[in-house]
């Protein structure tokens, strides 16, 4: 198969370039999406949007089809890929956190995008090998961006950018330093192309969106895991994508509140869905059994950072021992633990 792409290099280095994904031009042979190109050659306006590094642009071009993400089906027209349960680094993009689709008869919805541009791309790749139905919609979990970077290969292939009300002003307050974070840990070239994209749709409560025979459950939860936290949920197949609401493996990460977040968990649990794909880890667990480790972990969390401000530690002697006894428990608990318990103490030491 081809593809089109804009070979896109940094203005200060110019020998560092990336293919950036042009979609809409996938073809058998060369010939056929070069004449495509021809006759129909994309908008270019992208090119001179905010992206965090000055970029050079050539003329588009096709070539053969770049990497395509792994994926499952987890159910009939449902698909999901897993992420590294990693750090963010230049092997992996940012592909470390899982996203998922779902297929209708009338057209197709991406959930989360993963954490650059390039991510997006192999999903996009991975989509477009099982249907040539449009993508209708690209469903953001929340503001972090290992979920939310590749978004902008969807929205130009014509999604819909849907996320939670709140997400619209966090994404506004910290994509570029998202991004400035991101590239510090993947380096320059892998984040090429990379720029954040703002949803066109809010979800308040609950709300649907029908795919054609097949309608998924929108949900916007009160702050937890973060103030943007969104959960799609595929009641055809009894799936449940929780976003970063659910961790496995990987470490939880708090940025939002640990009691709301605990609360929510808990009536999450009352959704009627059998199976659940978690942001980080799984992809495919049992529901709401594998709510339990995490909620074990939020329990702990909660009571030892009661116990520390209740013994006058500093928030400095607090963080070298809260929740430790959860250390084997997760994979790269180092990276998360202490922020996780920064944040549970400055929320609980004003009760
Ligand atoms: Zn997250």
């Amino acid at each position: 198969m081809f593809e089109a792409v804009v070979a896109l290099c940094l203005a200060a280095e110019p020998k560092i370039c990336r293919a950036r994904l042009v979609p809409g031009y996938r073809m058998a042979s060369l010939s056929g999406c070069e004449a495509a190109l021809n006759s129909s050659p994309p908008l270019m306006n992208f090119l001179v949007t905010n992206f965090p590094q000055r970029l050079i642009a050539a003329p588009p071009h096709c070539q053969q089809t770049g990497p395509e993400a792994a994926v499952i089906e987890a159910a009939p027209g449902l698909f999901v890929h897993m992420g590294a349960v990693a750090d963010v680094s230049a092997a992996n993009a940012g592909d470390v956190s899982n996203s998922g689709f779902i297929i209708g008869t009338r057209g197709v919805a991406v959930i989360d995008s993963g954490g650059s541009r390039q991510v997006g791309e192999e999903l996009y790749r991975a989509i477009r090998s099982q249907t040539d139905l449009p993508i209708l919609y690209v469903i953001l979990t929340h503001m972090h961006p290992d979920h939310v970077l590749g978004a902008s290969v969807f929205a130009e292939a014509g999604a819909r950018v849907v996320g939670h009300e709140a997400l619209p002003r966090a994404l506004a307050d910290r994509a570029q330093t998202y991004l400035a974070n991101f590239e510090l840990l993947t380096g320059a070239q892998a984040l090429i192309g990379t720029q954040p994209v703002l949803p066109d749709e809010v979800i308040t409560a609950t709300s649907s969106l029908d795919l054609g025979g097949r309608v998924i459950s929108l949900q916007a939860w009160p702050n937890a895991h973060t103030g943007t936290d969104l959960t799609v949920g595929d009641p055809t197949s009894g799936i449940l994508f929780a976003g970063d609401l659910l961790f496995h493996r990987h470490a939880p990460a708090l940025d939002g509140s640990v009691l709301g977040w605990r609360r929510v968990l808990t009536q999450m649990q009352s959704l009627l869905y059998t199976q659940v794909v978690p942001g980080h880890g799984g992809p495919l667990l049992p529901w709401p059994d594998a709510a339990a480790p995490l909620q074990d972990y939020l329990e702990v969390l909660i009571t030892e950072t009661r116990a520390a401000i209740t013994r006058g530690d500093t928030l400095g002697e607090a963080v070298q021992t809260i929740a430790f006894g959860e250390a084997d428990a997760w994979e790269l608990f180092d990276l998360f633990n202490a922020r996780n318990a920064t944040v549970a103490y400055t929320e609980l030491e004003w009760e």
